[in-house]
């Protein structure tokens, strides 16, 4: 998992013959392609796909921070009233995901997880950076020395072949927080790119040695690219200054009780936000009852897309392009109808598609999959009664962010939610979504796929 990396920015190295190891025993023999993750475009949910073959509203992670109306209305001592993954509560997010799903941890007998926290299955001695990644963190924080991480991760993995894992989910973080810190084609970053494609080519080369790696399914890839920021936009006080009393991190004491409403912010480009209804908590507001909030939204110039329920549980969403709504019908099909003018400036898309037309029709625009992925988030209990995605060059987030975010990620469109995929064998599929590659993995190691899994198998 080269998290972070940019689908134009892994191709350009590629075609320039920066990654040639990369080339050499993974595309050369197989095939790369670009994929679209998911909504929202950051670590923790945008993982989900690859480990539980689910879109992260379908396994109840909705983002890196989010808010249970219901708890938080009924209880005052519950650890899962909202949540942020953004420190120690990211031990956590294996208690929050849906029961429904299967790891692939849980699928196969042996594994080896390093710097993932979306682990639940991974026995004890599996999860072999359950600690250091902490201390990882912790340090890198301070001295901003990913390029260590990378490494030491790594000499983790090339130290674990010795047992045998069938599964190996390997997370390289360098790429992300450089990209935060600096911007995502900046020196750091680029050598971040060649410190993988190094640890691919001594990762083969060992198992060549080992005479395994003919026998090993080798992908490499991302849950979601990065965009510069030039401006934050605090959208916690704007709330504030609506008079709404907003339930945020890291201020989660303020309003310990008595918020009527709450933020909770992903990437920092994409956000969830609540509102009390008149009728309290427990009752969520349908978009068209939150309309003069959503236009107060949609005129900041930092908002690009505006989505939420209506009455009938379809999703509307609104832009300062146009209105539309889209749903799932009882066939399974997508329906789109447009108010007036599209909001994602779609061209010609039909009104009525099922999930592979959507994505084939959509993947060479600005937003691909956007309908699929925003009706798949808003089916998550948890996440917001609207859900708000940033403007490129935007996000979300003005305070509490040390060091600040010089690049950002959470949002719709295409630099942030597309992705490279490096995979050792030739797959059929044109148009892929990340989500494809857990029924492959299990259909190519010769296991059943789990009902429920939202994608398909890219060997047929
Ligand atoms: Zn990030």
């Amino acid at each position: 998992m080269a998290d972070g990396a940019r689908a134009d920015v892994f191709e350009e190295l590629l075609s320039r013959g920066d990654l040639p190891n990369i080339s050499k025993f993974i595309i050369d023999k197989g095939t790369f392609t670009k994929a679209v993750s998911v909504f929202p475009s950051t670590t923790g949910p945008a993982y989900a796909p690859f480990l539980l073959g689910q879109f992260p509203g379908r396994c109840n992670l909705p983002g890196i921070r989010w808010f249970d109306r219901e708890l938080y209305a009924k209880r005052i001592f519950s650890l899962y009233r909202f949540r942020s993954y953004v420190g120690l509560e990211s031990l956590l997010m294996n208690y929050d995901i849906s029961k429904d799903s299967k790891t692939l941890f849980e699928i196969f007998p042996s594994t080896l997880n390093i710097m993932n926290e979306l682990s639940r299955g991974a026995a004890l001695k599996s999860y072999r950076t359950r600690f250091l990644r902490v201390y990882h963190k912790i340090k890198g924080h301070f001295n901003n020395r990913w390029d260590e991480v990378d490494i030491a991760s790594r000499d983790v993995l090339l130290d674990s072949l010795k047992d045998n894992p069938q599964f190996a989910y390997i997370a390289f973080l360098g790429i992300d927080t450089y990209s935060h810190l600096n911007h995502p084609f900046h020196q750091s970053v680029i050598e971040s790119y060649f410190r993988i494609d190094e640890s691919v080519g001594i990762l083969a080369k060992t198992l060549q040695d080992m005479g395994r790696l003919d026998e090993t399914l080798l992908i490499i890839t991302s849950d979601h690219g990065l965009t510069p920021t030039h401006s934050h936009f605090d959208s916690v006080s704007f709330m504030n200054r609506l008079g709404f009393k907003t339930f945020h991190y890291p201020k989660i004491f303020k309003y310990y009780r008595g918020a009527d409403a709450a933020n909770m912010i992903s990437g920092n480009a994409m956000t969830h936000l609540y509102v009390k209804s008149p009728q309290g908590w427990e009752k969520k507001n349908t978009f068209d009852e939150l309309t003069g909030f959503v236009d107060s939204l949609i005129e900041r110039q930092e908002v690009d897309i505006v989505a939420g329920l209506d009455e009938k549980g379809r999703v509307k969403i609104k832009s300062e392009r146009g209105g539309a709504s889209a749903w799932l019908d009882k066939e399974g099909f997508l329906r789109y109808e447009r108010f007036n003018c599209d909001p994602f400036g779609y061209n010609g898309i039909p009104s009525r598609m099922d999930k592979e037309e959507a994505l084939k029709y959509s993947f060479n625009t600005n937003y691909p999959d956007a309908l699929l992925q925003i009706i798949q988030l808003l089916e998550s209990p948890r996440s917001g009664d609207l859900v708000v995605s940033a403007k490129q060059g935007f996000d979300l987030r003005a305070k509490y962010e040390n060091p600040e975010h010089c690049s950002s990620h959470g949002a719709l469109f295409r630099e942030q939610i597309l992705v490279p995929l490096g995979i050792n064998i030739k797959i059929k599929k044109e148009f892929v979504r990340t989500v494809d590659l857990y029924p492959t993995i299990l259909h190519l190691l010769g296991k059943p796929i789990p009902n429920g899994a939202d994608g398909v198998s890219l060997v047929g």
